[in-house]
């Protein structure tokens, strides 16, 4: 191995496990030769200080990782070596003078990485953090839609006789509501007329991308340079239903690369976060004095440190970012989401508050699907052809990291008619609405002779 190669090697900066500086000094001719016929690791400075502390003759398996070679992977991961031993198989050179009191609860660090890849055309931007979603360009669908023909339907009105009817239904309904104005009244008038629903929908893919890794345990890979890597939004994602929101990943070809493991520089243990690599801790039950009301302690036998339980006095552990097998392949993937949106736009021509549209059926008067909508422009009430202009742009253009895969857009019709009535010479008015008839009375001229809690008194 070269020394070039072993300045690469050891360029990242590692905080948690390696202090500050880390860099190479000349490899030590080893006493034992790796069985794999491995490099032996070569011996490194932290901060200035020749670390002979790669103790690595006395653990077994530890070679080095050689980035992007397969050697490593074959020789298998590092294993903890067996049983408990009173004298740390591996010295760390930044631990602490003392034991450190025991804490149980102990978590293990988090392994900063700072690698610097080759970049990989098209994905240059991509990090292990998952990236904004990714920019499509202005799609070509647009201007390949032909304006359809707009042939719309019509709204059936609602006679005199059935607002009348409506309106005797609605007033039986109500436990409370005198039937006397009903059957006295008399409708002065019945004004037919229609409320339109438009409502548009668009189903949109969004995309982000993540430079993920895993263990390199010699699987295959498809190597990042051998061939291009197809682009972001050339990736074939089906939706598994269309208008459902679902989001999936999918690991982008030939973007692979192998690469020490950053969490243990490439040696597949890192230094137990319990004992903070002493092998031993500080016994709790005498505080490390070794003896306790005038007594040798008998937790520790009067030592006052006793071995590490997690690491059974090693000092070292498996690395928990590469299992012990010294490399990562590290991969892009991509990440989609699938999103739906959804406009509506209530036209009226009357007082019937527009909120009761929405729940009742009508007349579909007009429906169009496709890979993007155009508006609807020749219905005779300019305000929906306005507001479909209006909400087919916003959904062109609101969403310009969104590709959008389907668009559908309708007109409904609903009747509304506003009945005018006179009952002891008051006029009044009330509207009958939707294919179920139903009634909006907001003021229903009616005395209620129900207890204090009947709800027509709340209502
Ligand atoms: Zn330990
Ligand atoms: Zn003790
Ligand atoms: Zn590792």
């Amino acid at each position: 191995m070269s020394e070039q190669q072993d300045d690469s090697m050891y360029q990242d900066n590692l905080p948690g496990t390696v202090p500050e500086t880390v860099q190479p000094v000349p490899t030590p001719t080893p006493a034992v030769q790796n069985q794999d016929d491995v490099p032996p690791p070569p011996a490194y400075s932290v901060n200035g200080a020749t670390q002979p502390g790669d103790d690595w003759r006395t653990l077994q398996s530890y070679t080095q990782a050689v980035p992007g070679t397969m050697a490593n992977a074959k020789s298998g991961p590092w294993t903890p070596p067996g049983g408990e031993v009173d004298q740390a198989s591996f010295n760390w050179a930044d631990a602490p003078d003392t034991e450190v009191e025991d804490n149980e609860n102990a978590e293990e660090p988090t392994y900063q990485m700072n690698q610097a890849f080759q970049p990989i055309p098209g994905y240059e931007f991509v990090t292990v953090k998952e990236s904004k979603p990714i920019a499509i360009q202005m799609q070509s669908k647009n201007s390949l839609v032909e304006t359809e023909p707009e042939n719309f339907s019509s709204v059936t009105d609602i006679s005199e006789e059935d607002a009348k009817d409506a309106l005797m239904k609605h007033v039986s309904s109500h436990c409370c509501y005198g039937k006397k104005p009903v059957k006295e009244m008399t409708i002065e008038s019945v004004t037919p007329s229609s409320a339109y629903h438009y409502s548009i929908t668009t189903f949109g893919e969004q995309r982000t991308a993540q430079r993920l890794y895993e263990p390199f345990k010699g699987q295959n890979f498809q190597q990042a340079g051998s061939v291009p890597a197809p682009g972001l939004w050339e990736i074939e994602m089906p939706p598994p239903m269309m208008y459902e929101p679902s989001e999936s990943t999918q690991e982008v070809e030939n973007t692979s690369i192998i690469d020490v493991c950053h969490g243990c520089t490439g040696r597949g243990f890192v230094k137990c976060y319990r004992c903070k690599g002493k092998g031993k801790v500080r016994c709790k039950n005498c505080k490390g004095k070794g003896v306790k009301k005038n007594e040798p302690c008998k937790k520790c036998a009067g030592k006052g440190k006793r071995r590490c339980y997690r690491c059974n006095g090693h000092a070292c552990i498996t690395c928990s970012v590469c299992e012990g097998f010294k490399q990562l392949r590290f991969y892009i993937v991509v990440k989609n989401k699938f999103v739906i949106h959804n406009d509506d736009h209530i036209e009226g021509q009357t007082a019937l508050p527009k909120k009761l549209v929405y729940g009742v059926a009508g007349e579909t008067l007009y429906q169009s699907e496709s890979p993007m909508v155009n508006p609807i422009r020749m219905f005779p009430v300019a305000n929906v052809n306005e507001n479909s202009m209006r909400l087919v742009e916003k959904h062109r253009t609101q969403w310009p990291t969104e590709r959008i895969i389907m668009q559908k857009h309708d007109l409904r019709g609903v009747p509304v008619s506003e009945a005018g009535y006179k009952w002891k010479e008051k006029p009044g008015k009330f509207w009958v609405y939707g294919n179920e008839h139903k009634v909006y009375f907001p003021k229903y001229p009616h005395n209620c002779f129900c207890c204090c809690y009947c709800p027509c008194t709340i209502i």
